[in-house]
């Protein structure tokens, strides 16, 4: 502290230092006295208000403090040194002199202080007292006045609480004074919501008398930034320093100008068989790694010239003397201030014998008409035969370095493929899966797989061998088909012979019990019994047929016989002659076609054409009471409709599609006994088919039924109509004789009873041989030719006579009924032909025709 004396009347004045207060000087001059004590005063005064300013500032303080002592020095050294009444403009200019280097010093500190963007503190230790500034807020994202009042708590409440301990820790051993600096890092809360990262530094700058701290001063700075950069870096060390020592590839750093090693990873040390320590400090050289030194020189004038090589091929060795194969690649670097290569080494020495086993082995496999394909243990192709690249649709570049999975469907049984590998290398795996050409076209193969190891048993390859299965596939689906179809053929049959049975047997036992009673009683019932046998036989023998026809078409495809047909009159002579037994008194069948189809000429197989219709009509007769039976045709585009509608009972809704079955007989019908056998809408609808249209039916129940049926319109040129021939007078019964081919003896009995009356002789043969020789004999007017008969059947017999008499007229007679055997019989010669059993108006039809 710096007091001024003015001593009342006195010339002097006087200057004391109140730490000194023993010293004091007095001059002479009341004047200059006062001056001096102004000018002390002024400076000292300066010198606070800048003290003021400037607290918080160590250095400022410390600058401020020795200013004054400067200034104090010299004040006193020119008042010791100067005579009365003489320094005074001297003084005036030192004391300007001390106060512009002040301001100097002070906006010097103030720009550094701004240039280090630091905050600052002034702690007084002892009563906890703070100045902080702006900066020091601002930091933390605040103002000072928000922080406002500030002591010591501001900062404790502004230190992460994880830091705090160690920041204490540094200021106890500042105060301790094993430190003669304060400085560390920790963070603080931004007002963000953020973690500002701040290193304070600081020191005691006074101590109190009993050595405790007592003012410390310092500084702020944010070093958020670069703890982050920090950070990053910490992390990029580490990232490089674990991918350099976990690599499995085997990398080192070398110096470039002697090779000495000065780096390496553990992949190096198990690959070269040498531990760290042998390894770091030495060369390649020393080594003997390079089995070429020459490999070296080149690889280094390529790094020297483009900076890196890349995969090369190099023979090195190892510790124990064998020479490997290495993928090699290196790249300049710098590594600790020098230029060094961080080079990488693969061992491909295992590959490159694989590889020599596969081309071996791929060199074998190519003649092979499978489709085989090697594939690494990644599943990467590594070979292909021609046959592969055949099915598959790809060329070989297309294919090698892909996955195998390129021919497999995305779809595929995920399962089903990943349990190939294992089996696989358990000893091999076959099965069938879908696979994929190039072309997207999905295919079954029969793939057996198989894996290929080294002597150690490591596995190196991968082999599967593809057969395409498409079309053992489909044969095999085929004979599935065939199988099934065979199951429920055998299965019709059995329900075919059931209903058969049943159908037979009911007609069968009125044949066989009126046979019977017809020995007991009298001529009129015997006549009753004759009617109600034939009927029964009539039955039974439409069943046979019927069975028979459907049977036949539900096996095989018989052949149209198309012929051109006018259908207008076919229908009308349909309607004419279409006798049913069942026809009731007052039902009328009649004929439903447009004037404007009278010219319409088709091509169509009448004969099923006809069929179809009377099986038709046949029903609608059957089942109708009242009312008519209307017959027609519509033409609908590329089709002809034919339809047949009755009045009659009509069906219920769901016996629609079911009238159409095997044997299905309608429920109302069978209650209203109405004969039937369920065939005829079956071979109805067969026969449909086969002449490329469809059936159906629109009926209501007690109202009616329209049955309908299409068939392709198939336009043909019109037929003349061929005029009918009056009938050729008959040969008298006397002139006419009759020969009857037949082995067996009751046919020969019962057609010579039916000719009786009807030829003037019936003579027989029992084969055909004896007939050829019997009308060699006899002029015969007209043969009944069995066509299976023992030594010589009826084909042959035919053809034989049929050479030498031409004229002489022969009827088949025969129990095979099909239209094969008739067209057969009539090929051979015969000029006509009729079915057993033959009837007798059928007999006598023939006996008219040729007698
Ligand atoms: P069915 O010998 O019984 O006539 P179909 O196969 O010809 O055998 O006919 C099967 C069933 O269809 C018949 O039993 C009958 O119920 C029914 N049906 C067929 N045609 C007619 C029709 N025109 N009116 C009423 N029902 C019919």
């Amino acid at each position: 502290m710096l007091l001024l004396k003015w001593e009342q009347g006195s010339q002097f004045a006087g200057y004391l230092d109140a730490e000194k207060p023993d010293m004091t000087w007095f001059y002479r001059g009341q004047v200059l006295t006062l001056i001096i004590a102004l000018i002390i005063s002024a400076v000292a005064f300066y010198i606070y208000r800048i003290n003021r300013r400037l607290k918080g500032s160590l250095e400022k303080n410390h600058q401020i403090t020795e200013a004054l002592a400067e200034s104090e020095e010299l004040w006193r050294t020119i008042v010791k040194t100067s005579p009365d009444g003489i320094a005074i403009t001297s003084v005036e200019g030192i004391i300007q002199q001390v106060s512009d280097t002040l301001v100097k010093e002070r906006k010097n500190l103030a720009d550094i202080l701004e240039g280090t963007n630091a905050g600052t503190w002034n702690w007084n230790v002892q009563t906890g007292e703070v100045i902080l500034n702006e900066r020091w807020a601002e930091i933390i994202g605040c103002t000072l006045e928000e922080l406002m009042p500030v002591d010591i708590n501001t900062w404790i409440s502004k230190v992460h609480p994880d830091d705090l301990p160690a920041a204490n820790v540094s200021l106890e051993k500042n105060f301790r004074k094993e430190l003669s600096y304060y400085d560390i890092e920790f963070r603080q809360p931004h007002k963000d919501g953020s973690w500002v990262w701040v290193n304070a530094r600081g020191k005691v700058m006074e101590w109190t008398d009993d050595g405790k701290p007592l003012y410390m001063k310092g500084i702020h700075l944010d070093i958020t930034e670069r703890k982050k950069v920090e950070e990053a870096l910490k992390i990029s060390e580490e990232k490089f320093s674990t991918a350099f020592n976990m690599s499995p590839m085997a990398i080192s750093i070398s110096r470039l100008s002697d090779g000495l090693l000065m780096e390496c990873n553990n992949a190096l040390t198990n690959l070269t068989g040498y531990n760290r320590d042998e390894l770091i400090g030495a060369s390649a050289l020393d080594l003997g790694f390079w089995v070429h030194p020459e490999d070296r020189k080149s690889i280094l004038n390529r790094i020297i010239l483009t900076g890196s090589v890349h995969n090369l091929e190099i023979d090195f060795r190892i510790k124990n003397g064998k020479i490997r194969t290495a993928s090699y690649s290196s790249e300049r670097i710098d590594y600790g201030g020098e230029t060094c290569l961080l080079s990488m080494y693969e061992d491909v020495s295992d590959k490159k014998e694989v590889e020599k086993k596969i081309n071996l082995l791929a060199h074998s496999l190519e003649g092979i008409s499978e489709c085989v394909s090697i594939t690494d243990t990644d599943d990467r192709i590594i070979y292909v035969n021609e046959s592969f690249l055949k099915t598959y649709g790809y060329t070989e570049s297309e294919l090698i370095g892909e996955s195998i999975y390129i021919v497999r469907p995305p779809e595929l049984d995920h399962v089903q493929v990943r349990n190939i590998l294992p089996k696989t290398v358990e000893g091999g795996w076959q099965g069938e899966i879908m696979n994929i050409r190039k072309d997207g076209t999905k295919f079954p193969i029969l793939l057996s797989t198989s894996a290929l190891k080294d002597e150690n048993g490591k596995l190196i390859a991968l082999i599967g061998v593809a057969l395409d299965i498409t079309e053992m596939r489909k044969t095999k689906e085929e004979l599935m088909n065939a199988k099934e179809q065979a199951e429920e053929n055998n299965r019709l049959k059995s329900a075919l012979l059931n209903n058969m049975s049943h159908e037979i047997r009911t007609p069968m036992n009125a044949i066989m019990g009126f046979s019977d009673l017809m020995k007991e009683v009298g001529p009129d019932e015997k006549d009753t019994y004759a009617e109600i046998i034939n009927e029964s036989s009539i039955q039974l023998l439409s069943l046979i047929d019927e069975v028979m026809l459907l049977s036949r078409l539900q096996s095989e495809k018989i052949p149209l016989k198309k012929g051109t047909i006018m259908p207008v009159e076919l229908i009308k002579q349909f309607c004419h002659s279409h006798i049913h037994p069942d026809l009731k008194e007052g039902l009328e069948i009649v004929s439903r076609v447009s004037e404007k189809y009278n010219d319409l000429a088709i091509q169509a197989d009448r004969e099923k054409l006809i069929q179809i219709l009377t099986n038709l009509t046949s029903n609608a007769v059957k089942y109708t009471f009242i009312g008519k039976v209307e017959i027609g045709f519509e033409v609908k585009m590329e089709f002809l409709e034919f339809f047949i509608k009755d009045t009659g009972i009509g069906i219920p809704e769901y016996e629609k599609d079911r009238i159409f079955d095997t044997f299905y007989r309608g429920e109302q019908v069978i209650s209203l006994a109405i004969r039937g056998n369920g065939l005829g809408l079956n071979i109805a609808k067969e026969l449909v088919s086969q002449i490329g249209g469809t059936i159906g039916v629109d009926t209501v129940l007690n109202e009616g039924s329209r049955f309908y049926f299409t068939m392709p319109l198939e336009l043909a040129d019109q037929v003349q109509p061929i005029p009918a021939t009056s009938p050729a007078a008959r040969k008298s019964v006397k002139d006419f004789s009759v020969l009857i081919v037949d082995d067996e003896p009751l046919n020969i009995q019962y057609l010579s009873i039916l000719l009786k009356g009807n030829a003037s002789r019936v003579d027989h043969a029992i084969n055909g041989k004896e007939a050829i020789e019997m009308v060699f004999q006899h002029k015969y007017d007209l043969i009944l030719m069995d066509m299976k008969m023992p030594v010589m059947g009826g084909i042959e017999a035919t053809t034989i006579l049929k050479k030498k008499y031409p004229d002489l007229p022969i009827v088949a007679q025969t129990a095979y009924t099909f239209p094969e055997e008739k067209e057969l019989a009539l090929s051979s010669g015969c000029d006509d032909f009729i079915g057993k059993p033959i009837s007798k108006t059928r007999l006598l039809e023939m006996v008219h025709k040729y007698g």
